[in-house]
């Protein structure tokens, strides 16, 4: 408990008193400290790769240039490394707009099924490189639902792309959508990877919250993929949650709800 003291002395027919005003600022203390913690970590995120790029340029500097083989490896790595702050970048701004509640949904009637094979269809080349088979299963009556398509198809490229990320060679994803009840689309993603010990579920849709921050950046990952996605579906007025089991697989579900005249199956 955090609270603010205020005194004030008064003065009346000679005597003097005082009142403290005691003020809860747990809550104001609580916001202070998560955008000190957002601020430091942003900072982070910037600075390794920062870190990286000068150190490979500094190694090309000294010498590296002259070995054509060695100098193309090192352009690669600051290459990467330029893309991961982009991406960062970029993901902050979308994450500050959806904040700022400036980000207004564009929707527009979208057919369910065709939208989970395009999404399929993004990653065909990373998932046959990996081995990884996805499946898709719609159930009858899903219909078409108004959403905006930009930003679901940012949620699902986010959900599949962390399916395949930590899902060894081999295994298996499954989409999922289906009505609960008559007025909710829920879909899921599921696949069969490296699970989430049970002590980080809690903390998993936090900003930067990474079970292994290693093979999260290997991957090429920026740690806000998950927040991302809990703020575009909460925005169109659903809910998201995440189930795992460490060393069996992870399933993450999200719903949409249909507008009113959509909801009559
Ligand atoms: P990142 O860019 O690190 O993938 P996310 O916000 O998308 O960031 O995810 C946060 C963390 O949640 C990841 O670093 C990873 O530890 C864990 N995670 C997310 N999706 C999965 C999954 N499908 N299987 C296992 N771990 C996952």
């Amino acid at each position: 408990l955090f609270v603010k003291v205020t005194y004030t002395t008064i003065h009346s027919k000679g005597s003097t008193g005082t009142i403290a005003v005691l003020q809860d600022v747990t809550g104001q203390e609580k916001l202070d400290q998560a955008r000190r913690e957002f601020v430091a970590n942003v900072s982070h995120e910037l600075r390794t790769p920062l870190t990286t790029i000068k150190s490979y340029l500094e190694a090309l500097e000294d010498g590296a240039l002259e070995e054509p083989q060695l100098a193309g490896k090192f352009v690669n790595v600051a290459r990467n490394e330029t893309e991961r702050m982009i991406r960062l970048v970029t993901d902050l701004l979308q994450l500050s707009r959806l904040d700022s509640k400036q980000a207004i949904l564009s929707k527009v009637t979208t057919d369910v099924t065709e939208m989970l094979e395009e999404v399929a269809d993004r990653f065909s080349f990373q998932l046959e490189q990996r081995m990884i088979a996805i499946e898709i299963d719609v159930e009858k009556h899903v219909d078409e639902i108004m959403l905006d398509r930009d930003r679901i198809d940012q949620v699902l490229d986010n959900l599949v792309s962390n399916a395949i990320k930590y899902t060894p060679e081999g295994g298996h994803i499954r989409i999922h959508a289906g009505r609960r009840e008559s007025s909710v689309l829920e879909i899921s993603v599921q696949d069969n990877g490296i699970g989430i010990p049970r002590k980080d579920l809690s903390r998993i849709f936090e900003r930067f919250y990474r079970v292994d921050k290693a093979r999260s950046r290997n991957m090429g990952g920026t740690g806000l993929g998950l927040s991302i996605a809990r703020e575009i579906v909460k925005a169109h007025g659903g809910a998201i949650q995440l189930e795992s089991e460490l060393g069996q697989g992870t399933r993450v579900k999200f719903t949409l709800p249909y507008q009113q005249e959509e909801a009559a199956v």
